[in-house]
């Protein structure tokens, strides 16, 4: 009889090693089972992982898109109650608090997207949802290399806000 150490195994890799690409992978695949994410959110998601940045960076951002952060909107679909009046954004109190307001149209961030747009040299196009803003800012670029920036870029914005 083999006498071995017991060793940590990560059976969602071929070589046993943990990543955070390959446990977003599995957990997608969840998702998608449950019909989430669709068209431009399935896109977006499958995207989000080639990027420099850093991996909390990219998991956030990956959160992001499938709108799964704890926004106001969200505490409430998930059953959690929030003190009365409770359902507006932090920021502005004017809308409701869901994730594409806090990070897109929220008059205190919207103003970093222009400021972003405008340092790129670009025309600001009002943004839709994130996924499709997320679409739209990391697919203007020429190139890999430049892509990879503008992903960069989204990444860093988001992370920013
Ligand atoms: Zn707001």
């Amino acid at each position: 009889m083999v006498v071995r150490e017991d060793v940590w195994s990560w059976t969602l890799s071929l070589d046993g090693r943990y990543s955070v690409k390959s446990a977003c992978s599995f957990l997608i695949k969840d998702l998608m089972v449950m019909g989430i994410p669709q068209g431009e959110v399935l896109k977006a998601v499958s995207r989000v992982w080639k990027s420099w940045a850093p991996s909390k960076v990219i998991v956030f951002s990956w959160q992001l898109l499938l709108d799964m952060i704890p926004s106001r909107s969200n505490l409430i679909r998930w059953g959690i109650s929030l003190p009365e009046g409770g359902v507006g954004c932090v920021f502005c109190d004017v809308l409701s608090e869901s994730s594409a307001h806090l990070f897109l149209s929220c008059p205190s961030f919207f103003t970093v997207w222009y400021q972003v747009s405008r340092w790129l040299g670009w025309d600001f196009v009002m943004p839709l949802g994130l996924a499709q803003q997320f679409q739209v800012f990391t697919g203007l670029g020429g190139g890999k290399r430049v892509r990879l920036g503008l992903l960069l870029v989204w990444h860093i914005v988001i992370w920013t806000i």
